[in-house]
């Protein structure tokens, strides 16, 4: 990856040597660093917001403590919350790019990051229960751009066991779809640490659903989806959401959700899948992108 050199975001250290220009594994630990210590700004400025705005007088200090928690994993360089998630990442590189050499930096350094950082071993054999320490999870993605994009997507337990699937019928129409959204954020409660963020993908096969929704969770925080008609239906949920009395980590309030994404992709004229996927208030995530000097 000699060719390659970070050109836009390098979160974490700032560092003006070649090497650390580069891609290599300091690359990815710094990255997760950034994702594991340091919430996005877009995150903390939402749940600034929903502070202003809870009435809860319990609410409010749920609100309170997670601001307070963020400011201070962020001065102390200190994980955000103690289950330091599966390592999901997102990979956008050209075509040609060697997958192979990507992969093999992601596994060094998460294995380092692992020591330094640190985080906890959360991998574990899914059917003898037996620990693995951490294995990433890699999405690749091939582009035409000069550049690859790498972000570090770290996910809780808590928020990702209240994923949900719904095999909708074409008949089940917009109402369905609105009435198992907010069943499953019912449902989940205070499991998810709240307030939530709500990924919804809708269309595709079932597995396509379930992709959309974990990667509309990409998405900053307090953007709308480009689609008129898709944005008002996120805006409708979210308030209906929010007047579920769920509040900040399940104990009362109305600062239940800070957004809901949907992403939509073609479907089975026979289908409508819906998928589900909550996020944590700690809504981790960072991206470096790296140019081709060549
Ligand atoms: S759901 Fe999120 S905030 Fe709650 S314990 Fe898991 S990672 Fe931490």
């Amino acid at each position: 990856m000699d060719s390659y050199r970070i050109s836009e975001f390098n979160p974490y250290t700032q560092s003006t040597t070649e090497e650390d220009k580069m891609l290599n594994e300091k690359t990815i630990i710094d990255l997760l660093k950034k994702a594991e210590c340091d919430l996005p700004e877009d995150v903390e400025s939402a749940l600034e917001s929903a502070f202003e705005k809870e009435q809860n007088k319990i609410g409010r200090i749920q609100l309170k403590n997670i601001l307070d928690n963020i400011r201070y994993a962020r001065e102390n360089s200190v994980p955000l919350c103690q289950d330091t998630g599966i390592l999901r990442f997102y990979v956008r590189m050209a075509k040609g790019t060697d997958q192979n050499e990507i992969r093999d930096i992601i596994n060094r350094a998460v294995e380092k990051a692992t020591e330094d950082i640190p985080l906890r071993p959360n991998s574990v054999d899914s059917l003898k229960r037996d620990n693995l320490g951490n294995i990433p999870e890699i999405e690749f993605e091939l582009t035409t751009d000069k550049f690859i994009e790498i972000t570090a997507f770290p996910k809780g337990a808590g928020a990702e066991n209240m994923s949900a699937l719904a095999m909708l019928t074409p008949a089940d129409g917009l109402g369905g779809i609105k009435k198992f959204i907010i069943e499953t954020v019912k449902k989940a409660g205070g499991n998810p640490c709240p307030p939530t963020i709500v990924g919804v993908g809708i269309g595709g096969l079932s597995d396509t659903a379930m992709k959309l929704a974990k990667r509309a969770l990409l998405r900053k925080v307090g953007n709308p989806s480009p689609d008129r008609e898709t944005a008002d239906l996120e805006r409708k949920l979210l308030e209906e959401i929010n007047s579920l009395e769920i509040g900040p980590m399940g104990l009362g309030g109305n600062s239940t959700s800070l957004a809901v994404h949907i992403e939509t992709a073609p479907c089975h004229t026979g289908s409508l899948p819906v998928a589900v996927n909550l996020q944590c208030w700690a809504d981790r995530r960072a991206t470096v992108r790296i140019s081709d000097t060549n």
